[in-house]
Order: C-alpha cells, then structure tokens, then sequence
C-alpha cells in the first residue's frame, strides 16, 4: 500500500524525478510504494525529533547526495 505521506514528503517529491539512478526507484518502490512503508526511517525521525525529516533523509536512513 502507498505511503499516505507522498503529497507532501519532500524526500518522494524530489527524487521521484529520478528514473535513472536506480537507488532511488527501489527506494520509492519498496518504501512509498512498497511494503516497508512501516520501516521508514524519515516517519520515524518526524515521529522522535517531532519535527519534518531533512529532504535527503532516504526512507533507508541514508543521507542522499545531491548531484552537483
Ligand atoms: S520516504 Fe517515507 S514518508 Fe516519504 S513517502 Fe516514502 S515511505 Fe512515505
């Protein structure tokens, strides 16, 4: 089931654009799109720190780079 957030999480808005670097496609796919909606680290930072998740925060809990 997709995750209820995509409308507004910046993480999904920006690297949905993505097609090419296959990281991010898995990462939609098996987090926003996917099963491990549950395990996503981003909820889970909003859910402790009480606060929105950095945009590079991946659902995994790695710290995306930006292309330069
Ligand atoms: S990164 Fe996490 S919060 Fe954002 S849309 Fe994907 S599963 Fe939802």
């Amino acid at each position: 089931m997709a995750c209820e957030r995509l409308v507004d999480c910046a993480f999904f808005l920006r690297f949905r654009k993505e097609t090419g670097r296959d990281q991010y496609r898995l990462l939609i796919a098996s987090y926003c799109q996917g099963n491990l909606r549950d395990a996503c680290k981003r909820l889970e930072y909003e859910r402790v720190q009480g606060k929105t998740a950095p945009p590079n925060l991946c659902p995994s809990g790695y710290l995306a780079r930006e292309r330069s």
